[in-house]
């Protein structure tokens, strides 16, 4: 794991000031450790009977589909407002400034399906939380939220206490 955080970038103050920005781009150029992020990952849900790997906008496409496609599952996607071609469900969720909002297809889930949600970084947990509401709104099951790195000073798992939560590298 400690070869996996230092291929990861600190950029301080970006995008604001204040911020430590945990840049995942100089891993996932890194063969050798997007190969074993995903493998490490993927080797959790092999035989879990998962249905689906839901995805979140645009980060959590990256590990989402190389996950979906190492587990043989198909990849759901959860994406900003307006992007979503078919009939839609919106969840708006609050932002340190202001609000954001994501949408999810109405048929992209069936009660039951069970699921697990993908982003890269778990920070706050507000998008991942949204992202719950929203699949939970369509009756699907989640068997647990999955992220490359997770800041724990952000509280973000105390937020999604009700649920399993597994990231592969801790900060
Ligand atoms: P949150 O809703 O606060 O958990 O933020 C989650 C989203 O913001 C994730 O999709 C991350 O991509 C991004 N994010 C938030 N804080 C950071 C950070 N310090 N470094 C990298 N990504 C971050």
């Amino acid at each position: 794991m400690d070869e996996l955080k230092s291929v990861i970038r600190d950029i301080p103050d970006f995008p604001k000031k204040g911020i430590l920005f945990r840049d995942i781009t100089t891993l996932l150029k890194d063969a050798k450790s997007f190969h074993r992020a995903v493998d490490y990952i993927a080797h959790r849900y092999i035989d879990k009977n998962i249905k689906y790997v839901i995805g979140i906008e645009a980060r959590g496409f990256i590990l989402g589909s190389a996950l979906a496609y190492k587990l043989n599952k198909g990849i759901v996607l959860v994406r900003k407002p307006g992007k979503l071609p078919s009939d839609t469900i919106k969840v708006t969720y609050d932002l340190e400034y202001g609000q954001d909002s994501l949408e999810i297809h109405k048929d992209a889930l069936e009660e039951g399906d069970r699921v697990i949600i993908c982003d890269d970084v778990l920070a706050t947990g507000g998008t991942v939380k949204a992202t719950i509401e929203l699949v939970e709104k369509l009756k699907a099951d989640i068997f647990e939220c999955v992220f490359l790195a997770e800041l724990s000073a952000l509280g973000g798992r105390e937020r999604l206490k009700n649920y399993n939560i597994f990231s592969l590298l801790q900060y």
